[in-house]
């Protein structure tokens, strides 16, 4: 699946870049996860150990220093080795996954180094953002871009001749200035860092050509070390960025690109806007992003959730630039929890509790589906990415790659994107197809965060004989109808067209009468995702590839998975035990009070691991603080009276212990364990999936029916099944929907009574609860 070469079972590389040929690469275990570091200038086969101590003066005092300004008190890792290469001048290109602490690794060297260490960033916001949150732990930094006055420009300029500032950032187009070049040579520069450094390259997905331009920083700043930083490098986009750099044999280090506080699921899109709204359930008051292809999609469902009572914002690039910025600050603010969003959202945002990442629809390549769902948990506490696909999405992306791109683009840009296909249609791993696309592994055989792992979807018992039946089918009706069409045949259809077309006499007709529509679609999108079927034309008419004919003559068994209905995970995970959720709520009250008052955006000032952490150990002796995640000596001083007055009074009043005495969660990586529901109620809920009536259930659980009943009133509200008729009378559904039309649903005895007594309790149950789900309740 990826471009770049492959790790071999003992870990070595097959093959190398230019650049990274005297590289020895040995993968490491760290912390559970996986690593590549390259050992610089070495050709023998040093054992790196990535756990050993190596301590040195050096690493003391950037421990001692992160302790101190940042209240961290541990590497993530490959973050040591990333600072010591700022810290002993040499070259490096730095790449670790969204959320793996990269700013990290130029922001605490350039705090212990003399001198000043220049940015470039390529984004005003993040700037902002950085500077912001720098700012806030009492470190001075300054930004120089567009958005800046002249007066305030020489206000920066000032600090700097004055050796007053630690961090300079700036926009790649700026710095290359000859008027900054020479103004900047006047004073000590320590480093330089490039953040987003993929930007550097064009086989990236994100080239920016100003950046070109920073290849004459070697010859302007010739002490400075070059430190190129980003969360995306294929093997040749790294090459790409040492080379442009002119770096001087180069530190590489990679880190794992998995990302083990997210839980993916895929799920094909049946009805999106329940789809949705199942996830957003699960996350009351958590902040989350629903990523659409287009802007008509994107308006259309920001505008059906509003009208649903949740309350979001769109952004596209259609929007003025004004409005476009109001919403993302109204979400970054957190006044808004949802926004909805086409790929224009994200790039620069470094909200890190980000609770979830919706993608209504597929997106157009691997890369993009890691960077985007990547937004979710940067903090490192769990989150979730769901993304509904339908195979009509590729047809969508190819249109529009056709429309945008030249011939030589569009080759690659196809074979993305089918790639991308099969990705949501397989049934492996999705963390571990995910990173093996970048080259790496990962260790453990269940990654336990996947609904694959998870196993809410199976393999199917028979894949051969029921690919054979549609595969057969495409045939029989001489390949010249879509999938909609075959799955109605196969389903026995008494559709007008198929009767007109007499397929109704095919022998494939009616074969897969049992199974739902949704899963014989699903199917037949899984065939073409695995290329046996192939969609052409504009009417996507399906025809049979030469693997295809394969699986029909039977020398090849495809892979079909079906959905198991999975059984309500909620939010609840390791991170929260412990936690007191009201005064969490309360603590982030306050840090969006104080994040107003100072015009910056609320996790500049506290992260939500810090919050939940103050929540679960109610400090109330200034001392304690410090212990804290997240609290450094300025914010202890800064913020520290009002914390602990808060919480002090906070737990008087509600009765709640002050001064837990709890061992200190550790860095934020333990994956999370989604809840589920008793494996009673699951049994329960695996029957109805099923299709089995009350009474079915009632027997094969030997259960009464009033039980049953209101297990199905529960199970109507997680699946929000909007109509009883699977289980009960039509005419009894009438009756009661007209009772509760003239007295409503509170209770269920005056119902009851108003039938007569003539309609069960169960039954009106289940009405009722549909009844709720209809009207958004
Ligand atoms: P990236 O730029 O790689 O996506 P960030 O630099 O934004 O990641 O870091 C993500 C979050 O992790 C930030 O809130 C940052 O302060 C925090 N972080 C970074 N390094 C550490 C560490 N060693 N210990 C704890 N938190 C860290
Ligand atoms: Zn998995």
């Amino acid at each position: 699946m990826s471009a770049g070469p492959r790790a071999s079972a003992d870990g070595a590389i097959p093959q190398s870049s230019p650049v990274e040929s005297r590289a020895v690469r040995q993968l490491c275990h760290h912390d559970r996860r996986l690593y590549w570091r390259k050992v610089s200038g070495s050709a023998s086969t040093r054992p790196v150990s990535a756990t050993s101590a190596e301590t040195s003066p050096v690493v003391e005092e950037l421990r001692a220093r992160m302790q101190q300004c940042w209240g961290y008190d541990s590497f993530r890792p490959l973050q040591r080795e990333a600072m010591l290469a700022a810290m002993e001048g040499r070259d490096s290109v730095v790449v670790l996954p969204t959320g793996g602490g990269k700013s990290l690794c130029y922001q605490l060297p350039a705090v212990c180094r003399d001198g000043m260490a220049i940015v470039v960033s390529p984004l005003i916001a993040l700037m902002k953002d950085q500077v912001d949150a720098l700012t806030q732990n009492g470190i001075p930094a300054a930004f120089i871009n567009s958005s800046l006055s002249t007066a305030q420009r020489m206000a920066v300029a000032d600090r700097v001749r004055n050796r007053e500032i630690k961090l300079l950032f700036a926009a790649p187009e700026r710095l290359v200035q000859d008027r900054t070049i020479r103004f900047l040579q006047d004073t000590a520069i320590s480093f330089i860092a490039i953040d987003e450094a993929h930007c550097i390259s064009q086989w990236g997905h994100d080239f920016r050509p100003e950046y070109r331009q920073l290849n004459c920083l070697r010859t302007a700043f010739p002490q400075a070390s070059l430190h190129a930083l980003t969360a995306t490098a294929t093997e040749k986009v790294r090459a790409d960025i040492a080379g442009q750099l002119g770096l001087a044999d180069p530190e590489i280090l990679v880190g794992s690109f998995d990302r083990p506080n997210l839980l993916y699921r895929i799920e094909r899109r049946t009805d999106v806007m329940i789809q949705i709204r199942e996830v957003i359930d699960r996350h009351p008051n958590e902040s989350g992003i629903i990523y659409c292809i287009s802007r008509a999609s994107v308006e259309s469902t920001s505008a059906t959730l509003n009208s649903l009572g949740y309350r979001t914002l769109p952004y596209h690039a259609g929007l003025e630039a004004d409005e476009r910025r109001k919403h993302q600050e109204a979400f970054i603010d957190e006044q808004v929890d949802i926004i909805v969003a086409t790929v224009a959202f994200g790039m620069g945002i470094d909200k890190s509790n980000v609770r979830y990442v919706i993608h209504a629809e597929m997106p157009r390549n691997i890369e993009a589906y890691q960077q985007e769902s990547g937004r979710a948990g940067r903090d490192g506490l769990e989150a979730e990415c769901c993304l509904f696909y339908s195979g009509r999405d590729g047809k969508t992306w190819e249109f529009l790659i056709n429309q945008s791109e030249d011939a030589g683009n569009r080759a690659r840009s196809l074979a993305a994107l089918a790639q991308m296909d099969s990705f949501c249609a397989s049934a492996k791993c999705r963390h571990r197809q995910l990173v093996r696309h970048f080259g790496q592994d990962l260790e453990s055989e269940n990654c336990g965060a996947c609904d694959v792992c998870l196993r809410e979807i199976e393999p199917i018992e028979d894949p051969l004989v029921v690919a054979q039946k549609i595969l057969s089918s495409v045939f029989r009706q001489e390949q010249r109808f879509g999938a909609d069409y075959t799955a109605q045949v196969l389903r026995g259809s008494r559709n007008k067209k198929v009767l007109s077309n007499g397929h109704d006499r095919l022998s494939t007709y009616g074969l897969l009468r049992d199974e739902s529509d949704q899963h014989v679609r699903g199917w037949i999108d899984q065939l073409v995702a695995h290329g046996y079927l192939v969609r052409s034309g504009e009417y996507s008419v399906l025809t049979i590839s030469d693997a295809g004919w394969q699986v029909l003559k039977g020398r090849h068994t495809p892979q079909l998975t079906r959905p198991r209905r999975r059984v309500a995970a909620s939010s609840e995970s390791d991170k929260w035990v412990g936690v007191n959720r009201e005064l969490f709520e309360d603590l982030r009250r306050i840090r969006q009070e104080v994040a107003a008052d100072r015009g910056v955006p609320p996790y500049v000032i506290f992260g939500d691991v810090t919050l939940r952490e103050l929540a679960r150990l109610r400090p109330t002796d200034p001392n304690r603080l410090l212990q804290i995640y997240g609290i450094g000596e300025r914010k202890k001083r800064e913020f520290g009276a009002m914390l602990i007055d808060r919480i002090a009074d906070w737990c008087r009043r509600n009765g709640v212990d002050t001064d837990v005495m709890a061992s200190r969660a550790s860095a934020p990586q333990i994956r999370p364990k989604p809840a589920r529901i008793s494996a009673a109620s699951g049994q329960y809920f695996e029957l109805f999936d099923s299709g089995l009536g009350i009474d079915e259930v009632a027997l094969q659980l030997d259960r009464s029916v009033g039980t049953v009943c209101e297990h199905l009133a529960s199970y109507v509200h997680v699946r929000k099944v909007t109509d009883a008729a699977a289980w009960i009378r039509p005419e009894t559904v009438e009756r009661v929907e007209a009772v509760i039309g003239n007295i409503g649903c509170e209770r269920l005895k005056p119902i009851f009574e108003a039938l007569n007594e003539e309609v069960s309790y169960g039954d009106i149950r289940v009405v009722v609860a549909c009844f709720e789900v209809r009207h958004g309740d």
